[in-house]
């Protein structure tokens, strides 16, 4: 059974007599699986907060259908095996770490019993354990981060949202996050990840959606998506114009890039390995060395940035206003990566978007 899935999923907000509409989902249709790490990726007003907002029952559709663990979403069963971890973690300073969680524990209905039960667990499990009793006024962005997951999990919930999860965070607090998800997964929970931070999709997600302009233009497992042609690196002991007049006659196409003295490097595309030999081949039999051969992936930020592109240039063809905008985008103010993976393409990972769920006890009437 998936998890999560939509169906043909619409939103349009506003209408009214005085008000624009503004169609936010326009026919989303995605499944995530069991113990699957799903993540949610689009430029500013893609519509990816509408899209969490109506499966935790926040907003309603206005066509298609969402389903949580075989329920409705937003029904009383489906919010029962969710946890919510927002971008904005705010909690009264004055309060412990036990407290907060004694509060939610609280809203969320459960027992004393299973509130004190719970409470142990998820501090152990957000290694804060030794914290319980401390003010969250003097904890860390790190630990507050790990609060918020330990708020997020106390209900043990069978689907965890997570907004931003290591947004403004330490390297090392980020590998600790990453850590305690991990474990989560290898639990059989299922994580749907919403976050701009492209280099920390691509280390926790199995499986990312692109959504431009209320539709999902890419999607599928990270490794389908980074690899649509095979590109390799060469680096070979020759001169540019030897190694140039070799991979001419292999016909394939090839782009020099920066080499060590005495080297030439570049970037050859290919159609499948039995090609990719055939041109080592000919380099060979004109008497040139190969120093290294390198597979080299596209990052998931390239085929963000592609995928955004291609969406502007179809609006465009079709003579549509506004086209998803690569320059309104980029976060400035967003953490760097450096524990991040180095992308094969040499880019900095880039931070995209930011969404803002409404956290689960907002009125769902609030919507226009
Ligand atoms: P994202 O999270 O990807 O930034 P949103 O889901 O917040 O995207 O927004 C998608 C589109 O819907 C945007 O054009 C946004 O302005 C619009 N929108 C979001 N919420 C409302 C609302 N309550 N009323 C009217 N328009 C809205």
């Amino acid at each position: 059974m998936n998890v999560i899935q939509t169906l043909g999923l619409s939103k349009t907000y506003g209408g009214g007599t005085f008000g624009s509409r503004v169609d936010a989902l326009r026919g989303v249709s995605i499944d995530v699986g069991a113990g699957e790490a799903f993540g949610l990726l689009g430029p500013n007003g893609a519509g990816k907060t509408t899209l969490v907002k109506i499966l935790l029952g926040l907003v309603h559709p206005s066509d298609g259908s969402a389903m949580l663990l075989g329920e409705p979403a937003g029904s009383p069963t489906s919010r029962s095996h969710v946890g919510y971890m927002p971008e904005r973690r705010e909690y009264p300073d004055f309060l412990t770490a036990a407290q907060v969680l004694e509060l939610f524990g609280r809203l969320l209905g459960m027992d004393k019993g299973a509130r004190s039960r719970r409470i142990d667990i998820v501090l152990e499990e957000v290694e804060m354990s030794s914290w319980r009793n401390h003010r969250v006024g003097g904890f860390s962005k790190g630990m507050q981060q790990r609060l918020a997951l330990a708020q997020a999990l106390l209900p043990d919930p069978q689907v965890l949202f997570l907004d931003e999860p290591t947004e403004g965070i330490d390297p090392l607090g980020r590998v600790s996050i990453r850590g305690i998800l991990r474990r989560n997964l290898e639990k059989g929970k299922t994580l749907f990840v919403n976050s701009h931070m492209l280099g920390e999709v691509e280390l926790l997600c199995d499986r990312v959606a692109i959504l431009v302009k209320g539709q999902v233009r890419r999607e599928g497992p990270l490794s389908s998506l980074q690899a649509p042609n095979p590109e390799y690196r060469l680096v070979l002991a020759a001169s540019d114009e030897e190694a140039r007049s070799a991979l001419a006659a292999s016909g394939d196409e090839h782009e020099a890039l920066p080499a060590p003295p005495g080297r030439s490097a570049w970037r050859l595309s290919v159609n499948d390995r039995s090609e990719l030999n055939a041109a080592l081949d000919r380099v060979r039999q004109v008497g040139i060395e190969i120093e290294e051969v390198q597979r080299v992936r596209a990052s998931l930020e390239d085929v963000f940035v592609q995928t955004i592109s291609d969406a502007s240039s179809e609006d465009s063809e079709a003579g549509l206003p506004g086209g998803a905008r690569l320059d309104q985008e980029p976060d400035t103010d967003a953490p760097n990566m450096a524990d991040g993976p180095t992308p094969t393409s040499g880019a900095e990972p880039t931070p995209v978007s930011h969404s803002k769920p409404t956290p689960a006890q907002t009125n769902p009437e609030a919507e226009s």
